[in-house]
């Protein structure tokens, strides 16, 4: 599941099959692959790719509960924050110290229980400061995250991806070994089809979708504690009509978006996910 590659197609008349002699750029080269190489010093299990088809779903907050998760689970753990312009892995964790940097890379930050994690967030001088790159750069960002970062010794790197289907998740798809990707949704997305292009694309890169998370998905009254779904339901059938597992909801929590404020995530006690990553390590340790 490591590797994806252009397939070779029919060779052209006179071709000795030998790629490494040859310029000619014919649509038979041979199988190139187009992942980016991973820095010496990292030593990476499993990479899993937490997308959506649009911005504002609670991505990285899934992102960093699945990771915290998997970290109290007792896995080494790491988050590569591919979310360039708008980066909020670090304001979730409480990290503000700039990233140092020694003759082998890169040096990822650690959160308060040891999550390693790399933002471009923790390379500007300024927090506020616009990331004004065009795409080109962006995902030029984000291979070096990959290539020029140590990692050292890691079970999980989770990938928040920049939302959409454009350049970045792109290149995340293409130079990043996931072994599977996360969709995150809300259910206004699920009747929207916006999860379905998010699912297509994994597909179409010949990523495993290892299910979706339903995130917003209901609020509980302080009151009365009774259950609503404001924004609707029905990821059962869209999970369903794909062939993908829905692997957990998560409400409308006032307590959890208080914790991402005061850099406090780290420490939620809820277990609303507990079984989504529970799953996700039984899918890629099969
Ligand atoms: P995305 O990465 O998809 O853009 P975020 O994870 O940054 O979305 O979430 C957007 C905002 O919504 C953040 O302020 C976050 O704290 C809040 N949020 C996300 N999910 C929940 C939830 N289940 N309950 C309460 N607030 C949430």
């Amino acid at each position: 599941m490591k590797g994806r590659f252009k397939m070779a197609e029919q060779k052209p008349q006179g071709c000795s099959g030998d790629c490494s002699s040859c310029s000619s750029n014919c649509s038979s080269r041979e199988a190139e692959s187009l992942l980016a190489p991973q820095n010496q010093f990292s030593n990476i299990k499993h990479v899993i790719g937490v997308v959506s088809g649009k911005g504002g779903v609670g991505k990285s907050m899934v992102t960093s509960m699945l990771a915290v998760l998997m970290s109290r689970m007792g896995y080494k753990v790491g988050i590569l924050d591919a979310d360039i312009t708008g980066p909020s892995i670090p304001k979730t964790f409480g990290v503000n110290s700039r990233i140092m940097q020694n003759e082998f890379g890169l040096l990822p930050a650690e959160t308060k229980t040891g999550i390693k994690l790399i933002s471009v967030n923790l390379l500007l001088e300024e927090k506020e400061a616009p990331v004004l790159w065009r795409g080109p750069v962006i995902a030029g960002a984000v291979k070096q995250f990959w290539q020029d970062v140590v990692w050292g010794d890691l079970d999980y790197l989770f990938v928040d991806c920049p939302p959409g289907t454009g350049d970045v998740p792109l290149t995340v798809f293409q130079s990043l070994p996931l072994d599977g990707a996360v969709i995150v949704t809300s259910p206004q997305d699920l009747v929207s089809m916006i999860v379905k292009k998010a699912y297509n694309m994994a597909s179409l890169m010949k990523i495993p979708v290892l299910g979706i998370v339903e995130n917003m998905s209901y609020v509980v009254c302080p009151d009365c504690g009774k259950s609503f779904n404001i924004f609707g339901s029905g990821s059962e059938s869209v999970a369903d009509e794909l062939g993908v597992e829905l692997l957990g909801k998560m409400p409308i929590d006032t307590s959890l978006a208080q914790m991402v404020d005061n850099g406090v995530f780290e420490h939620f006690e809820n277990e609303y996910l507990a079984a989504a990553a529970k799953a996700i390590d039984e899918k890629v340790n099969k």
